[in-house]
């Protein structure tokens, strides 16, 4: 098991140096232009995948980085970058996730290929869990997929919102109940192929930030899938619902509790596109103060901004910190007694969110202006306390994992 360590090794340091060096000179010279237009970047998903940057190897690579700092080094970087087209980049490897992780290896090597395309025809994939009535409240989810025994295939119906790719992407992974009495534990994620009939983009959403990144409806409508698409195969089901059936007999409460605790290892990661963001837009700030002079001196030799700086950048390091415990946490096995991974989310996001903001305040004027970035990094930064679990939710967790009562 890899001890804790604040040292990158050499070979981190070199992808570390290598994504910077992608972020500098391919996204940050087109976040503008995709931030205006509100489209998906294609192009520079393209050049991401020329290098290897969009790839199945690069995702796993990472993933299985025994330090468990390879996620997290690899997000900040290309979210310094910008982040609706890093967005853009990793939603597939967001979606790939959920296979890695419930999947069989069967299943992980027929679907996660599909998810990324080839470098000369790339493509998507989304995670649909979301609905317009089950946003936090994840349990009170509709989208129902029933089993068609006879031709052993799942049908599946409803509407999920806010889907990361959704409709434009080749693979989707749904998350839909299979067992409506038990909560998030009568869930179940399945995959829908390509070309599936049944399956459409509803609505796409004009957004605040994260521009470039598409966001819209998936509307399911008798979405027929080979019982092979269930991740983790029926057996794994069967047993697992089978498990939840005694449980609730005996610990309703619990069960229906459940779903708000179960994302702690993956949300590190969105901690660690909040410091990119953040330390992106710090890294303006600093510099204009250096060279904006107002009464005659640079507006850094006043206490008002340089204090501001110090704080801001505080604050991005201790963002990083909580970020890399609990993804080595994550990755080492470690239970997350008091919410680590939620932690490390409520901090990082608020820190990007009032970090950007301070930004545009010392840059003044220009920092409200679109011809400056501070002020696309601020729009981006409210994201980052809504998706994965809003700031509240990471409280209720964070919370209740800490008292031990199920806290409303
Ligand atoms: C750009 C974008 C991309 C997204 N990408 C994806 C994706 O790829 N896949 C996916 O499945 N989902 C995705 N989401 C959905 C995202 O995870 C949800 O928006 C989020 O979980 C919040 O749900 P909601 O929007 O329904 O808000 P609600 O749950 O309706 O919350 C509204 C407000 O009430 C608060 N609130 C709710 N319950 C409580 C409570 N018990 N205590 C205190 N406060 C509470 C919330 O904190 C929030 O402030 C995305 C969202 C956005 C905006």
């Amino acid at each position: 098991m890899a001890e804790f360590t604040l040292e990158l090794n050499d070979d981190q340091k070199q992808v570390r140096d290598w994504l910077h060096g992608f972020a500098a000179d391919v996204i940050r010279p087109a976040a503008s232009e995709w931030d205006e237009r509100e489209e998906t970047p294609w192009p520079v998903i393209q050049e991401a995948a020329k290098v290897g940057i969009y790839s199945l190897d690069f995702y796993a690579q990472q993933f299985f980085d025994p330090t468990g700092l390879g996620i997290p080094m690899a997000m900040e970087e290309l979210f310094w970058g910008d982040a609706g087209i890093a967005l853009s980049i990793v939603g597939t490897g967001l979606a790939a996730v959920g296979v890695l992780a419930n999947g069989t290896e069967e299943q992980i090597g027929t679907w996660i290929p599909q998810m990324y395309g080839d470098v000369d025809d790339v493509k998507l994939a989304a995670f649909c869990s979301s609905e317009p009535d089950a946003g936090s409240d994840v349990a009170s989810m509709r989208t129902r997929a029933v089993y068609d025994e006879a031709k052993d295939e799942w049908v599946l119906n409803g509407t999920k919102t806010w889907a990361t790719n959704g409709g434009i992407a080749a693979v989707h992974v749904v998350v839909a109940v299979v067992d409506p009495d038990l909560g998030s534990k009568g869930h179940a994620s399945f995959i829908v192929p390509p070309n599936t009939p049944g399956l459409s983009q509803g609505q796409k959403f004009k957004k605040h930030g994260i521009r470039a990144s598409h966001t819209a409806e998936v509307v399911l409508e008798d979405v027929r899938v080979p019982g092979h698409c269930l991740l983790g195969g029926k057996e794994k089901l069967d047993e697992r619902i089978a498990r939840a059936r005694e449980r609730a007999k005996t610990d309703g409460e619990r069960v229906k509790n459940a779903a708000m605790a179960t994302f702690e290892a993956s949300r590190p990661a969105v901690g660690a596109m909040a410091v990119g963001t953040a330390r992106a837009a710090y890294e303006v700030a600093l510099d204009y103060a250096k060279t904006r002079s107002q009464f005659g001196r640079p507006i850094i030799d006043n206490q008002g901004i340089a204090f501001q700086l110090a704080d801001m950048r505080t604050r991005i390091d201790a963002a990083r910190l909580l970020v890399w415990r609990a993804s080595w946490m994550a990755t080492t096995g470690k239970p997350f007694t008091s919410a680590e991974g939620s932690m490390s989310k409520l901090y990082a996001s608020e820190t990007a969110r009032d970090v950007t903001a301070q930004a545009i305040q010392i840059l003044g004027g220009n920092g409200y202006t679109r011809e400056y970035p501070v002020e696309r990094m601020h729009r981006d930064a409210a994201i980052y306390t809504i998706f994965e679990g809003t700031s509240e939710i990471q409280r209720l967790v964070i919370a209740r994992t800490l008292a031990g009562v199920p806290i409303r």
